[in-house]
């Protein structure tokens, strides 16, 4: 059992991954070495897809994916508001727009038809985000034939219709973030993953300041050190020993993401009889829920929210709240004029939402903490 503090998540990190970073740092390329691309090829294995990019952060893959998918200057594109704001910055990077969209509140993922309704002749994608690892439905959102980018930052282990998350079948770039809070980890760090080589292609040109050395057209007297930088890119790169990091983690992956199963099924069962609240959304038959989020929603709404969040941080137990809708956050609301009553289903989980710590390390005795003390804070205070 973990004595005092209980994080809501946190990395784990095994002997084998200190071996591993330690053996990467007395390789002669620590940075855009071979170990980046060893990477790759262990997660494209373990997804079974064809193109996987490494980058510095799951943000700079989200950003990858909507310079890929040709968001530009006054395009727009369909986002939901119940997510942490990376997923819509990425589009204002660009100088695109995000245009809202609601949840469906029985999965918590982007509703198919809220997405329909926003799309405008500027809509360039679609991104949805697979809340708090629950696979998103991505084929009702092909109906506008625009590009799908999947935010799957809280969904790496998850599978949807027997594959995985990021695999063949899903959409046209999926994200991943691999922070230490995520399902593994490379510190910071972060995936992008396509069936595409003309996406893969523009992702890799991305990720490295747009510069290329192929297709190119030196002038005679210029030799083999010419280059040519094709378009507006950044340094996104992850380092080699992150990228060993990454690989090492990775087989333990699975189980990890099991172990995540394991504790959120003994909470839905403590928590069964409990009707002062929602317990999250289980994964259909076929898929495999990631677990990085165990979001329960507290039905009496804010002020018995705010009391049962503080309550619980007061006893050492590291709730948070995921997420304050992007639209609410005050750059959004104040400095970019967003709407703030188009998400009602937002909303209503925004007003009770709590996420319990969920990570792999957490004993069955802790989850019995984080009941008991939830149960105690429920009767004070609904
Ligand atoms: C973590 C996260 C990100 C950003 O990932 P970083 O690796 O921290 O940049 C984006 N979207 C969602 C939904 C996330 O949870």
């Amino acid at each position: 059992m973990i004595d005092g503090y209980l994080p809501y998540g946190r990395q784990q990190i095994e002997e084998d991954d200190v071996a591993a970073v330690a053996a990467a740092l007395r390789e002669p390329l620590i940075t855009d070495g071979p170990g980046v691309s060893a990477f790759e090829r262990a997660v494209a294995d373990y997804l079974g897809a064809r193109h996987v990019v490494a980058l510095a952060t799951g943000t700079a893959a989200l950003h990858a994916a909507a310079f890929a998918a040709g968001v530009g200057p006054g395009d727009e594109c369909v986002v939901p508001a119940m997510t942490f704001a990376a997923s819509a910055n990425c589009v204002l990077y660009l100088g695109g727009r995000p245009r809202f969209a609601d949840i469906d509140p029985s999965t918590r993922n982007l509703d198919a038809a809220a997405a329909a309704g926003a799309v405008s002749e500027r809509t360039r994608a679609m991104v949805t985000v697979s809340f708090a690892g629950l696979p998103a439905e991505i084929e009702p959102l092909r109906g506008s034939g625009l590009p799908v980018i999947e935010d799957a930052c809280h969904a790496l282990g998850g599978i949807r219709a027997g594959r995985p998350v990021g695999g063949p079948g899903g959409a046209d770039i999926t994200c991943f973030s691999l922070h230490p809070v995520k399902s593994m980890t490379t510190g910071e760090g972060g995936l992008a993953v396509t069936e595409d080589d003309q996406l893969a292609r523009r992702l890799r040109l991305f990720r490295s300041h747009g510069i290329s050395r192929d297709q190119l057209h030196p002038e005679p007297w210029e030799g083999s050190w010419y280059y040519e930088m094709k378009e507006l890119g950044f340094n996104y790169r992850i380092t080699d020993f992150q990228c060993a990091l990454g690989r090492s983690q990775l087989r333990h992956l699975d189980g990890w993401v099991s172990r995540r199963g394991e504790l959120a099924r003994l909470y839905q069962q403590l928590l069964g009889g409990e009707d002062r609240i929602e317990l999250p959304p289980p994964a259909q038959a076929g898929d495999r829920h990631a677990y990085h989020l165990f979001v329960i929603r507290i039905l009496a709404g804010r002020e018995p929210r705010r009391a049962i969040f503080e309550g619980l941080r007061g006893a050492g137990i590291g709730v948070q709240v995921h997420y304050i809708p992007v639209y609410r956050l005050p750059y959004y609301r104040d400095v970019l004029g967003y709407p703030q009553d188009e998400c009602p289903n937002t909303e209503m989980l925004y007003a009770g939402s709590i996420s319990l710590p969920l990570f792999p390390a957490m004993e069955e005795a802790d989850v019995e903490r984080v009941v008991r003390e939830l149960s105690r804070l429920l009767d004070e205070h609904v």
